[in-house]
């Protein structure tokens, strides 16, 4: 066993951490809530981190990115993770650097060079659209979106909320289902939606109470929406099969930034706990906070050390499902618990905008939600261990 972090890995870790003081921090006071940075400034802070050779951890060189491995993906993302705007202007945000990868995966060339090759290089947005208002999102083989073929055409109707990203964005990666009698799992396929598309329409950017991010949150409503049927992303009947391919590493990014956040919060939560006095003597000296400090660290530790073990086992091709589900739930409950905390402990400074502390919390609890509710990964873990006891 090697803890120790690659040198190449060091290196690029000091240089992201050097751009996040020079540039990431300074700007985080001129984010507009639901919309970002400006448009103008977040492109200028991207080309220069393109020009830095730090752009998309996750994309593969021939498209653009760093090519880095999960583990080498982890351990910049804990970094990028320690602001909301960092991101977006490292190309490492979500739903795009999902969708980077799925399309990667199982695109056509002509796809590929249609859709991969812009979004990769940041010069357009996507989004992905799967959850349906109707029916449990935690269950989806329960979607109710159809795609017909009629020609050489899929005729998409149906209804989804949460696409996040949708306003603004370019094309949309839509489940839907193509083969309604077949069995739950083969029911549904993944078709590209430029959304440009008659049919394709953004009802609304619901209102939500994280902090928001770039194109919403939105309720989409398909149509009649025609698109040529060589729009179909992989093979036709396989929608769940990419949406696991997709979700997976998606789940690990989310929990990598997850840390970079806590992290924040817990040197935040340090500091002031050291400076401010209450009742003769600095906050750092009450028992309360230092166990508040000694459970945040061993949490955040243990959170740190399963993410970069999921993605260990994701970089040897081994399955990691079970790995994943675990970091899901407890990711998130350790970023809701550390950012709880120090916001306690700064008081009402923390319930202020003052600091990063309040979106992090309000973003933490949707962390609960996205990409599988804490439920039912709990029963994934649960259901592998017991089949192996029944075994
Ligand atoms: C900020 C945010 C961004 C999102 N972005 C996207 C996106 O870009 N694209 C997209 O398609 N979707 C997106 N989603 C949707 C998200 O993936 C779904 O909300 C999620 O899968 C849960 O589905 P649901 O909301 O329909 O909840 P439901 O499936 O209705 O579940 C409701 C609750 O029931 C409980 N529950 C469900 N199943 C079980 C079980 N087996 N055991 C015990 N309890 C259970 C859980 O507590 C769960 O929270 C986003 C959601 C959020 C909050």
């Amino acid at each position: 066993m090697d803890f120790s972090i690659p040198p190449e890995l060091v290196e690029i870790r000091r240089r992201i951490a050097e751009f996040m003081e020079e540039f990431v921090y300074p700007n985080e006071g001129r984010v507009v809530e639901d919309e970002g940075l400006d448009p103008a400034l977040e492109r200028e802070l991207q080309e220069e981190v393109k020009a830095r050779g730090l752009w998309a951890a996750n994309v593969p060189r021939e498209w653009g990115g760093m090519g880095l491995g999960f583990v080498g993906q982890g351990l910049v993302n804990e970094i990028i993770g320690r602001s909301t705007i960092a991101p977006r202007i490292f190309g490492s945000a979500a739903p795009d650097a999902g969708n980077v990868e799925l399309l990667h995966l199982s695109a056509t060339n002509a796809q590929k060079e249609k859709y991969l090759k812009p979004l990769a290089a940041g010069l357009v947005r996507s989004c992905f659209a799967m959850t349906e208002p109707e029916v449990s999102g935690a269950d989806p083989t329960g979607l109710r979106t159809r795609a017909v073929r009629e020609g050489d055409e899929w005729v998409i109707n149906g209804h989804k909320w949460f696409t996040s990203g949708a306003l603004g964005a370019e094309f949309a990666i839509v489940m839907a289902v193509t083969s309604p009698d077949a069995p739950p799992h083969k029911r549904a396929s993944m078709i590209l939606v430029p959304a440009a598309t008659r049919g394709f329409e953004i009802v609304r950017n619901v209102p939500v109470m994280g902090s928001g991010s770039v194109g919403g949150h939105c309720e989409v409503r398909f149509e009649d929406c025609r698109v040529p049927f060589e729009n179909l992303l992989g093979e036709e009947g396989k929608g769940f099969e990419l949406a696991q391919a997709r979700l997976g590493p998606g789940r690990i990014q989310h929990c990598m930034r997850w840390l970079g956040a806590a992290q924040r919060s817990f040197e935040m939560m340090c500091r002031y706990a050291l400076k401010r006095e209450s009742f003769g003597e600095p906050l750092a000296r009450k028992q309360t906070v230092q166990s508040w400090i000694a459970d945040s660290a061993a949490e955040i530790n243990a959170a740190r050390l399963m993410t970069l073990h999921a993605a260990w086992k994701m970089d040897r091709g081994e399955d990691a499902r079970v790995e994943i589900s675990l970091i899901k739930f407890y990711g998130a409950r350790v970023l809701h618990d550390v950012v709880d905390r120090a916001i306690q402990v700064h008081g009402a400074l923390g319930y202020s905008k003052d600091t990063p502390l309040e979106s992090f919390y309000r973003d933490a609890r949707a962390a609960r939600i996205y990409d599988g509710p804490d439920e039912v990964h709990r029963m994934v873990v649960a259901r592998r261990i017991l089949r192996e006891f029944e075994e």
